[in-house]
């Protein structure tokens, strides 16, 4: 059976480690469409191309190779850059980068291409109400911004990544205003996304959650 589940939400919702989590309880191809938006900041800039400069990095996304080898990593033209496009400097321009729509139709074409191939959990920010809109499963994991912050300044700090945790909170909410606000695909649940409230649940508990309604899903189309 063919089966794709998006799990969606704001940052430091919590949905990367629940879809790890997901994706080998249920033998999914986990695919984190964030990271895709990180790699093609870090090449810019890395590059000396301005996020801001909307044509400038337009032109440049026919020179940006995105791939995930078979550990999940992120390849950017074959460079394994998991840990380069979780710094600062990634975080703090890649809302400009995935607001452009060359940007994401570039971007979505490939998360496409993956959900034909193989069964998958994608995370992301639109998976389910625009990335994939017939998907079996929706889940949009909310919590509050500062919960969201206090998780994001802990990973940070376990990957050796510096992190302060105002700046991260400073950084959250304008990631939040920026991915919600934008022109074309913005940020938001899908019509019929459940809504699950992380911030006072355990990651064992999000996933008995998330299992319950994926084994429900799962004895539908078993029927
Ligand atoms: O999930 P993560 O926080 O790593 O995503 C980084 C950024 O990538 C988000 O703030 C958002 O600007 C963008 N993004 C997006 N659409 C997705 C996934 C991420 O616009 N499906």
């Amino acid at each position: 059976m063919h089966l794709v589940i998006a799990l969606d939400g704001p940052s430091g919702s919590g949905k990367s480690t629940i879809a790890k989590m997901l994706a080998e309880k249920y033998n999914l191809v986990h695919i984190d469409s964030g990271a895709m938006y990180r790699a093609v900041t870090l090449y810019c800039l890395e590059n000396n191309i301005d996020p801001k400069n909307e044509t400038a990095v337009c032109n440049v996304l026919a020179n940006i190779d995105i791939d995930f080898d078979s550990k999940g990593n992120i390849l950017l033209n074959g460079k394994d850059v998991s840990k380069k496009i979780r710094e600062n400097d990634v975080s703090n321009n890649v809302s400009y980068i995935s607001s452009y729509k060359q940007v994401r139709l570039n971007l979505i074409d490939k998360q496409r291409e993956i959900g034909k191939h193989s069964s998958i959990i994608m995370d992301g920010r639109d998976i389910g109400s625009f990335v994939f809109p017939n998907a079996e499963v929706k889940i949009y994991q909310i919590a509050s911004a500062e919960t969201r912050a206090k998780r994001r300044h802990k990973q940070n700090i376990n990957s050796g990544i510096n992190s302060n945790y105002d700046a991260v909170l400073e950084n959250i909410k304008m990631r939040d205003y920026i991915d919600s606000h934008r022109e074309f695909d913005p940020s938001k649940p899908a019509d019929d996304a459940i809504i699950i409230d992380t911030s006072n649940l355990t990651i064992e508990e999000v996933i008995s959650k998330c299992s319950e309604i994926i084994d429900r899903k799962l004895k539908e189309l078993d029927r």
